[in-house]
């Protein structure tokens, strides 16, 4: 069983995140990919929206894949959200996984090495970084995790002339680096359409768009 991991505030989710998980699935053959809502993100602001908002929004956009899972795993442990305790968590609660894949994207990667006990992150499951639109991998040099990567290898999957690049870490942990298809989106942008009063179609699987507006959130 090789799992992936797709953290994230999902305030609300949006197709840059389904896409980005659907290419790695497939370009990592993974068998399943949870999405994690996280409860309390310990980087920044508490989301304005409840958990069960979250959750239930992500439970509605993934519904269609069946490779895909809402993972209420973050939201139902009381504490901050550190990914070491999240992925602790799910080894426990998937007994049954050989494999963990943490996705992120470029920005959120970029941060890494401020996260609760990350060393220790680092020896439990693999890191696949997505990139993001305005986030290029060039922007990761200088990672001391990215040491024995060559800047060149940066640049050429920025400029799409390679579409991954595997670097081992210590400890048999491996990095994977993939460039995937541009999904210039952000939760942000669309929480800010909504309160501007403009169409968030398109965006985001209509099922969540339906909640969004039945429940009369981001107004
Ligand atoms: P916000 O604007 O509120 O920060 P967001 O769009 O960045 O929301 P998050 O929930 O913060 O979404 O992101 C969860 C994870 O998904 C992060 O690892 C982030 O890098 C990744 N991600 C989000 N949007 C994209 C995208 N358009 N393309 C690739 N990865 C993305
Ligand atoms: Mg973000």
């Amino acid at each position: 069983m090789r799992l992936g991991l797709l953290g994230g505030t999902f305030n609300p989710i949006h197709y840059g995140h389904l896409r980005a998980a659907e290419e790695v699935r497939e370009r990592r053959a993974l068998d399943r990919v949870l999405f994690v809502p996280a409860a309390l993100p310990p980087h920044r602001d508490e989301p304005e929206i409840a958990p069960r908002h979250r959750l239930e929004m992500t439970r509605l956009a993934v519904d269609t894949n069946p490779f895909f899972e809402a993972s209420s795993t973050e939201i139902a442990m009381p504490g901050p959200s550190y990914s070491v305790r999240t992925v602790r968590a799910l080894l426990e609660e998937r007994q049954g996984a050989d494999e963990f894949f943490f996705i992120t994207g470029t920005d959120a990667f970029r941060e890494i090495t401020v996260w609760h006990q990350w060393e220790v992150l680092l020896t439990l499951c693999h890191f696949v970084v997505v990139t993001r639109p305005g986030a290029p991998f060039a922007a990761l040099a200088g990672l001391p995790l990215l040491q024995r990567v060559p800047p060149e290898t940066l640049g050429a999957l920025d400029k799409g002339e390679q579409h991954s690049a595997r670097c081992p870490l210590d400890g048999g942990r491996v990095l994977f680096l993939e460039a995937i298809p541009p999904f210039p989106l952000s939760s942000t942008a669309i929480r800010e359409r909504i309160r501007a009063g403009l169409s968030i179609k398109y965006y985001l699987p209509e099922p969540v768009e339906s909640y969004i507006i039945a429940q009369g959130l981001y107004r």
